[in-house]
């Protein structure tokens, strides 16, 4: 079966930092895959290589079996044009810790906005996805509203719909929940889970170790740009074997 994501030493440098110091992981398709780690560990940095958002200086990176960023002649390998990222990004959702929708849409002119201006979708098709996205994270009656008008949680949940909304086959989650009042968090996840249940494969970056530990099927801890740890969600989180991990959790459970 074909990994969703492979890493294989995977290395990114901004100038001389050196932030991602040969990452070596793989998700499989279905997965709930949770990523923790202390701030400036480079999660960001990872989801954000994946997404093409930025360019991994050596190793390999694939999503669904093919490059990230390149294509392979031979043993050659050639940058993908900017229309050719553009098709791969098509595939991978991307959720961030702000939600970042469009203040002057709609919640369902935010999840239309995509279909119809990326993939040239009608109206009418983009609208009745965007009606059962809506209805799916629980926002059937938010229809109508500006982002202004929703809360932070109901926000970040159109912000799943507009991406779920260009059926990716992957989705990315960097914090989602963190910029969140408490009270807001776990409609958030109860979204997480659902799309969870049915199959989507899933990077989670999360501070959320209850989501992790009853959701997650592979939990990896990240620290300064290097794997530290990864097992199943239980076993790392009960029982972390590096120093590194126990200090962590230590400070977040
Ligand atoms: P995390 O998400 O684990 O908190 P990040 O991936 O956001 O970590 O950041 C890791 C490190 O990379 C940080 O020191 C950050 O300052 C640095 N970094 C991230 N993006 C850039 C960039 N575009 N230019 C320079 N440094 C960056
Ligand atoms: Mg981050």
């Amino acid at each position: 079966m074909t990994a969703m994501v492979k890493a294989e030493g995977v290395h990114k440098s901004f100038g001389a930092a050196h932030i991602l110091k040969g990452i070596d992981l793989e998700v499989a398709p279905r997965e709930v895959f949770c990523l923790i780690g202390p701030s400036g560990s480079g999660k960001s940095t990872f989801l954000r290589c994946i997404n093409h958002l930025e360019q991994i200086n050596a190793g390999r990176l694939y999503v669904d079996g093919q490059l990230v960023g390149y294509r392979q002649k031979g043993d050659k390998l050639y940058e993908l044009k900017d229309s050719e990222v553009a098709l791969k990004r098509r595939d991978i959702g991307m959720v961030f810790q702000r939600f970042n929708l469009f203040p002057h849409m709609t919640a369902i002119e935010n999840v239309m906005e995509a279909p119809v201006q990326v993939k040239g979708e009608t109206k009418a098709v983009a609208r009745a996805r965007a009606e059962r996205l809506l209805d799916r994270v629980g926002l059937g009656d938010k229809a109508k509203n500006y982002p202004s008008q929703l809360s932070g949680g109901q926000q970040q949940r159109v912000a799943i719909a507009r991406a779920l909304a260009m059926e990716p086959k992957l989705m990315l989650f960097d914090e989602p929940t963190s910029a969140l009042d408490p009270e807001l968090v776990g409609d958030v996840l109860d979204v997480m889970r659902g799309l969870a249940e049915d199959g989507m494969t899933m990077i989670v970056v999360t501070h959320e170790m209850g989501f992790a530990r009853e959701v997650g099927d592979a939990l990896v801890f990240m620290d300064d740009g290097v794997v530290v740890e990864s097992g199943h969600p239980r076993d790392v989180l009960t029982n972390p074997q590096h120093d590194r991990t126990k200090s962590f959790l230590s400070k977040v459970l």
